[in-house]
């Protein structure tokens, strides 16, 4: 669905240093509904030009986690695209060449301070209890002395010239407009000694080059943005539309999860990083659902929202800036709702791959008659293992004292499973609705109640006291196994006694 609004150009733009987490895939998905709601373009860059803190490997991690969310991105380091290359690595020499610029305009200047000079400086300012800061060493050297150094090979970095004097004022979207006094303001590396452009340079650039129209990022980015804001100005650009999204905190609602405490979720089937989800049985839509809601809400009422109704009713306007503590309940409840909203052919494709790395053999008739009678019991599907594995076991092995009807003796629930076994043996099929009704003539005739007599036999042919509904399950373990699986349980009551 179109909006009235002018298609968009937005980007999300990873460290490739480490794990896709839940933030990222945040911005990545408001990115992703702006665009497909305008008709403009989502697309993934890559900044990788902090070498030091590069992750072999976390950049496939990224554009994996993306597809499996099912946010596509138009342009991208794998894609292509009218404005690439898309890899801030490989762009080396366009970000140096706009910092000569800026070097030749003014508003930069080169640095030869060695690091350990800098370190001094850093440190006797720490002891003045003053902001460390870069003291202007070179900010006043007569630029052909300054060409000249660079000339002869002398290492350098370029440096931001920030005014000294007056305020910067600039807008964020969601917490209107940000000032800051320029004394305040460091003069910043824009191009390291490595040849490298900081990120400050290369995102202001990029951005610039790649036409963005809507800068969607992390806070923490928002101390630095009259920053960039400044080197837009610098540049005669016009600043994109800035805005910062709202932090998450850990489930206590108390500061940002640590790294430890992240690892640590693994313990209790959760995870922040985009990569476990599946394994630990999330559907992707589940997950755009819940991280939507985390810092965005459309009438403050409607929870349940497909990628369709995301697409159609996302706004800028409802973003918030306050803080949301991420919660794994709201995610649980999401994955019901949402396995509960598929198509049972869809379901039963989906927990396929579950069964399977338990090395279960299944088949795909089984599974589209298992996928109903699953599908309200189910939160995660992993679960399906452990609540509907027997459909696809030859036997099961219940625990025998499980198979003793509440009430009864061995003996007597041994005695009502003959009975059932015999009831059941007469019919050359197990059909759900053909055998419920005598069964339940069987319970009243013994004076029992439903709860006895079918609590024998779902422990019998499940192996398990709560499963899904018995007959349904019956009909699909089929006649023979569920004859074979009674049998058994009788000889296991006979043998207690
Ligand atoms: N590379 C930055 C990060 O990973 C991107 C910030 C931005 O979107 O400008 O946080």
């Amino acid at each position: 669905m179109m909006s009235e609004q002018k298609p968009v150009r937005v980007r999300f733009a990873p460290s490739p240093t480490g794990h896709l987490h839940l933030g990222g895939a945040r911005t990545a998905l408001y990115d992703f509904l702006l665009a497909r709601q305008t008709g403009g373009q989502f697309i993934l860059r890559i900044e990788d030009t902090d070498r030091k803190r590069y992750v072999a490997g976390a950049e496939e991690e990224i554009c994996a986690g993306l597809r499996w969310l099912g946010l596509e991105y138009d342009e991208g380091p794998d894609v292509g695209g009218p404005c690439g290359p898309y890899r801030q690595s490989e762009r080396k020499e366009i970000h140096q060449e706009y910092a000569q610029r800026l070097v030749k305009e003014g508003h930069a200047y080169y640095c030869f301070c060695s690091p350990e000079r800098l370190s001094k400086v850093r440190e006797e300012q720490q002891r003045q209890k003053l902001n460390p800061r870069y003291d202007g060493t070179c900010r006043n050297l007569a630029p052909s002395e300054a060409l000249r150094r660079v000339n002869e090979g002398e290492p350098y970095t370029v440096r931001f010239r920030t005014p000294k004097d007056g305020v910067t004022r600039t807008t964020d979207l969601l917490r209107g407009e940000i000032a800051v006094d320029n004394s305040s303001l460091d003069d910043i590396i824009l191009v390291k000694s490595d040849g490298y452009a900081v990120y400050h340079l290369a995102a202001t650039v990029d951005d610039h080059l790649m036409q963005i129209t809507h800068v969607i990022r992390g806070s923490e980015w928002l101390s630095t943005l009259p920053v960039h804001a400044l080197i837009h100005r610098a540049f005669g650009w016009d600043e994109p539309v800035w805005v910062h999204l709202s932090v998450f905190l850990k489930p206590s609602g108390k500061g940002k999860m640590s790294k430890r405490e992240a690892a640590d979720l693994a313990k209790d089937g959760y995870s922040i990083f985009i990569k476990d989800f599946e394994a630990l049985g999330y559907l992707p839509e589940a997950v755009n659902n819940w991280i939507a809601l985390m810092g965005w809400s459309y009438d403050d009422r409607t929870e349940f929202f497909s990628m369709y109704d995301l697409i159609e009713k996302f706004n800028l306007e409802k973003l918030t800036p306050s803080p949301a503590a991420i919660n794994f309940t709201k995610l649980d409840h999401f994955n019901g709702l949402h396995i509960r909203a598929l198509q049972p052919g869809d379901l039963a494709r989906r927990i396929k791959p579950y069964y399977q790395r338990e090395g279960y053999v299944t088949d795909d008739d089984t599974l589209l008659k298992i996928a109903p009678i699953v599908q309200e019991h189910i939160v995660t599907l992993d679960e399906v293992v452990e609540k509907a594995g027997f459909f696809f076991k030859d036997s099961v092995v219940p625990v025998a004292e499980d198979l003793v009807a509440k009430g009864l003796t061995a003996r007597q629930s041994a005695e009502i499973a003959r009975k059932a076994y015999h009831l059941l043996s007469q019919f050359s099929e197990m059909k759900a609705d053909v055998i419920e009704p005598p069964m339940r003539k069987l319970v009243e005739e013994l004076g029992l109640t439903a709860g006895q007599v079918f609590g024998i036999l779902r422990v019998a042919v499940t192996g398990q006291k709560v499963s899904p509904p018995l007959f349904e399950s019956m009909e699909i373990v089929g006649r023979e196994r569920v004859l074979a699986r009674i049998q058994r349980a009788i000889n296991l009551l006979e043998a207690m006694g």
